[in-house]
């Protein structure tokens, strides 16, 4: 049965009942974006064309709101919570149904259990059990919890699964034994999946597939009507929850030097309160902090929350987002928060995305240790005019492009094949460059998404991970080429003088060391885009990327 576009959003809106605190956060979001989804609907439609699609039958299982404490969640809604899950999974949902699946949701074991069986029922149906889904949309709680409860073999229909995972999965922590015999232990991780079933929140590693979430897009009017009605000398504090204002007050004394301080600070009995001369306007309605917003000049963080949605909404508003700069990096070694996560990314920044996809003038990176600095930079703010940004990957066109990609490209079912290189010669060719090398336009590609024609490889820095070497030449590294070029060939075609070649599981390589002692990946689920070690240099494959969309190459489509 072919998908068909949907641009009316009140079908799904039923589907989420009205019980929990959490969904009526989503309902309302859903239906304030519903015309812009309509919009990105329409265009993305008539810019496929004919293109086929088939309708997949698709289950959203979010097993946060289903563990024990689950209601705990809903309860924090009004709280400030953890809205940035709440705002992705709305935004999900929406891209599914706007994309024209049949989609089910669940929220509750009882749900899931009634939609995929109970546990005895595998016991009678032994062979694979029947699985109603093409695909099942889910979070690490998610995953335990099907396995748990389940009617079906995980095993077997484990393709099918995607992982909702804001901060992602790094290869390396994927496979347990592995994980633990090199020192990456996770609480987290240790499922097998491709690594690419991992779905984050911002472009974090290409290792995972970056899902993201929507930010409201402002029309003409709108931008027109901010850019008169900013108020040069008002900045909003990032932080809903009044532990994130605590041991504050020096910055606060320097801004309030030149600023009136705005706050979205949900009050508790903490002992900590804001102080007296900030208007606190407690915690707002999504629709209303928008409204406060386009007021704003400034919006600054202190350094937490990482990464959470509200900056680009910022950003998408007119203000300038201030943020620290990390000095050491922040990471799963020095920072609790990060402990136990799957991941060894190093946060340069509170939000490293605003800092690396966004940048000055929208974005300000600095020192806050240096008072004199983080004032001149407040200044210079002041001064400094800017227009409503927002990157093309966050609206919902650019959501819906890149959930319609995967959900028409990505196959974890089919077995990953090694390339079968030994029947073609050499299917590479160096670049005029010749630090670099493509498929041979001659030789026939097999076929693989993104398409092998984007590929351009090369050899990093030693020490340097392959999405740094790939940024380098402003490219994005590509892990499903890996297999193309985890060969000789590779290293034959760029001159590497390959004294020993050896096979290795380890998540670092294809990678040589000294220019001499060349390396081959021999598990598959290891290749990793974010793996690196000192004195080795990476053979990565790199790819073009869409303007604005980081996840899909120019061909991807
Ligand atoms: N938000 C809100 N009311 C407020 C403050 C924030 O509705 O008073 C919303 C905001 O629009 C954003 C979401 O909360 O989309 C998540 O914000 P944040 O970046 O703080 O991420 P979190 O830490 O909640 O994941």
């Amino acid at each position: 049965r072919p998908a068909t576009f949907r641009v009316d959003v009140s079908a799904l809106l039923a589907k989420l009942g009205e019980k929990k605190e959490s969904l009526k956060f989503m309902k309302r979001r859903i239906q304030r974006l519903g015309p812009q989804w309509a919009a990105a609907a329409r265009h993305l439609d008539r810019q496929l064309g004919d293109q086929g699609r088939e309708q997949k039958r698709i289950l959203v299982h979010m097993g946060f709101l289903a563990i024990s404490s689950g209601d705990g969640f809903s309860s924090m809604v009004l709280k400030g919570g953890p809205l940035g899950e709440m705002v992705q999974w709305a935004d999900i949902l929406t891209a599914l149904y706007i994309l024209g699946h049949r989609v089910q949701v669940s929220v509750t074991i009882r749900h899931l259990q009634r939609i995929l069986g109970k546990p005895y029922a595998r016991r009678s149906c032994p062979a694979s059990g029947f699985l109603p889904f093409d695909l099942i949309y889910t979070d690490y709680h998610g995953l335990d919890q099907i396995e748990e409860y389940r009617g079906i073999s995980l095993r077997t229909h484990k393709c099918r699964i995607r992982v909702i995972d804001t901060f992602g999965t790094e290869p390396a922590y994927n496979n347990k034994e592995y994980a633990f015999k090199h020192g990456y232990r996770s609480s987290w991780g240790h499922r097998k999946l491709d690594s690419k079933q991992y779905m984050t929140m911002f472009p974090h590693t290409p290792d995972n597939s970056f899902m993201g979430f929507v930010v409201d897009e402002l029309n003409e009017t709108e931008k027109l009507d901010i850019s008169r009605n900013k108020i040069n000398n008002m900045t909003v504090v990032y932080g809903k929850e009044i532990s994130m204002w605590e041991r504050k007050e020096h910055f606060f004394k320097v801004l309030h030097r030149h600023m009136e301080i705005h706050g979205t600070v949900y009050s508790t009995d903490h002992p900590y309160v804001v102080p007296a001369f900030v208007h606190n306007h407690g915690l707002l309605s999504q629709k209303d902090l928008q409204q406060l917003l386009k007021k704003a000049k400034l919006f600054i963080g202190f350094g937490f929350p990482y990464e959470g949605p509200a900056p680009l909404e910022a950003v998408a508003n007119g203000c300038i987002f201030l943020q620290p700069k990390f000095h050491p990096p922040h990471s799963s070694l020095n920072h609790i928060f990060f402990h136990g996560k799957p991941t060894s990314r190093e946060l340069t920044s509170q939000h490293p995305y605003m800092e690396k996809h966004i940048g000055r003038p929208h974005v300000m990176t600095v020192n806050f240790s240096n008072l004199q600095e983080f004032e001149e930079t407040i200044q210079e703010i002041m001064r400094t005019k800017v227009e409503p940004y927002l990157p093309f990957e966050y609206t919902c066109e650019g959501m819906l492009e890149r959930v319609h990609a995967y959900i028409q490209h990505q196959d974890f079912c089919a077995p990953i094949d090694p390339f079968p290189l030994a029947t073609i010669p050499s299917p590479f060719i160096l670049l005029s460059n010749s630090e670099r090398f493509t498929w041979d336009p001659d030789v026939k590609a097999p076929p693989s998404w993104p398409p092998l024609r984007s590929l351009q490889a090369l050899i990093s820095q030693p020490g340097h991970s392959c999405i740094t070497a790939c940024e380098g030449i402003g490219m994005v590294c590509e892990p499903t080429f890996f297999r193309f070029i985890n060969n000789k060939q590779a290293f034959d075609t760029l001159k590497v003088p390959c004294k020993v070649l050896e096979g290795e599981v380890n998540h670092i390589f294809p990678a040589v060391k000294r220019q001499l002692l060349c390396s081959v990946q021999k598990d598959p689920r290891l290749f990793s885009c974010a793996g690196l070690s000192a004195g080795y240099q990476r053979l990565c494959p790199c790819r073009d990327a869409r303007h604005g969309q980081v996840a899909l190459c120019q061909d991807c489509l």
